[in-house]
């Protein structure tokens, strides 16, 4: 089938990774449950029975924190062909050649499985090379390159930005006095808001970093109030009295602002996470969601810094179209893959046809694994390359491409976009 001898050709295509979390000192899965209980399968399995309690067991504590392997029978047939229960499936089978039943009854023996094979020696450059995966960006910036040589590059990002908003739960009000505690400032004015932004990169060395990861609140307003204007409103803040909404989304962008102002010398790109939003305190309440002004207000911001480069991973199926036509109205925008709620086969596939559709490859890049482990890494690199070999047979049995271009655009955004944007 022409799906398959596409998959096929994509196998031999290198990928670059441009967002993970791996750390160089322990690359491997460490047990079955960092495959079993990622984090975005976290949610399909609360929602099909397990208690949030047991999967995110103390506040805040974020990946792979509850692994209660004892409930899987309650939730693990419910989800098992969804998007991620057909990755973890994939992941047994691929890299472990294990196709036997996943349950609380085999979870020990998959455990002592997945723990043995992480052991071995040269077990992750196997599995990276099996992904045919050549570099790869992290957030995780310790140990030192020198101190943990990895079987291929794994080059550090900075992903600790001013960015506190990413959860609604906390207000505004409670947002100002943490940031301000961290930085020993009693955030009461808008000179005091700067002072802090100062003090935070200023603790932050960037010096060699390329990449600023982002993430940021999904309430973001870019239409840059006067200085006048953000002091009205953090003293109305710290007063006590309820901001706006517009007020929030005001200061958030401001945020955003500042931080881009002081990085602007030091990063190429700021890469940012966009659409998901926690709107309990605990890691539990992640949805879907952005303000209607958010993504194409974001062309202002764009405008602003043509000497950074945007490279958003959009989590917000329903923005699609905004970060396509932003893609074509500024040079200095891309799209990397697919984010958390995005990063599903059926909602890929769509996405992949409207961006090849809208947007040069030379502005795509196809792939990154927000993984913790390289198992993940392998798991995620390979659906993306099933709903590639999907998209392309569709094009070309529709008659939009032949099998050459269908190859040369994902040579593209699998490798060339990625390592000329990001120079790696
Ligand atoms: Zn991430």
């Amino acid at each position: 089938m022409l799906k398959d001898d596409l998959f096929d050709a994509l196998c031999e295509i290198p990928v670059i990774d441009v967002h993970s979390h791996i750390n160089r000192e322990r690359l491997c899965a460490k047990g079955a449950g960092d495959i079993l209980f990622y984090h975005m399968l976290q949610y399909p399995l609360r929602s099909a029975g397990i208690e949030a309690e047991k999967l995110w067991p103390e506040e805040q504590k974020f990946h792979g924190a509850g692994q209660p392997f004892e409930d899987l029978d309650k939730a693990w047939p419910y989800v098992e062909g969804g998007g991620f229960g057909v990755i973890v499936k994939k992941i047994f089978e691929d890299l472990y050649g294990y196709k036997g039943e996943i349950s609380s009854a085999s979870y020990p023996e998959i455990d002592e499985m997945v723990k043995a094979k992480s052991a071995q020696e040269g077990r992750a450059a196997e599995v990276l090379e099996k992904a045919n995966i050549k570099a790869i960006y992290s957030s995780v910036r310790k140990p030192a390159p020198e101190d943990n040589p990895t079987p291929i590059p794994v080059i550090d990002t900075y992903e600790r930005g001013v960015n506190g908003r990413n959860n609604e739960s906390f207000g505004l009000e409670m947002f100002l006095s943490k940031f301000g505690e961290h930085y020993e400032t009693d955030i009461c004015c808008i000179e005091s808001l700067r002072e802090a932004i100062r003090a935070h990169f200023a603790r932050h060395d960037l010096t060699g970093i390329d990449v600023y990861v982002s993430w940021k609140s999904s309430q973001v307003s870019w239409e840059r109030a006067s200085d006048i204007e953000l002091d009205r409103i953090i003293k109305k803040s710290k007063s006590g009295s309820a901001v706006t909404a517009e007020e929030e989304r005001v200061l958030n962008g401001e945020l955003v602002w500042s931080s881009l102002e002081h990085v602007r010398d030091q990063i190429k790109i700021f890469q940012m996470c966009y659409g998901t939003q926690f709107t309990t305190r605990t890691p539990a309440g992640a949805i879907q969601r952005a303000c209607p002004q958010y993504a194409s207000g974001m062309s202002r911001l764009i405008a602003e810094f043509p000497d950074i480069h945007f490279n958003i991973m959009n989590g917000f199926e329903a923005d699609e179209p905004e970060w396509c036509s932003l893609c074509t109205a500024y040079p200095n925008v891309s799209l990397a893959g697919f984010w958390w709620m995005m990063f599903y086969p059926s909602v890929m596939h769509n996405a992949w046809n409207r961006r090849f559709d809208m947007v040069p490859t030379s502005r795509l890049m196809g792939y990154f694994s927000d993984g913790y482990c390289v198992d993940w890494v392998y798991g995620r690199a390979l659906m993306t390359k099933m709903v590639l070999a999907n998209v392309f047979a569709e094009r070309i049995e529709r008659g939009y491409l032949d099998l050459e271009t269908a190859l040369n655009m994902a040579k593209d955004v699998l490798y060339n976009t990625p390592k000329e944007i990001f120079g790696c």
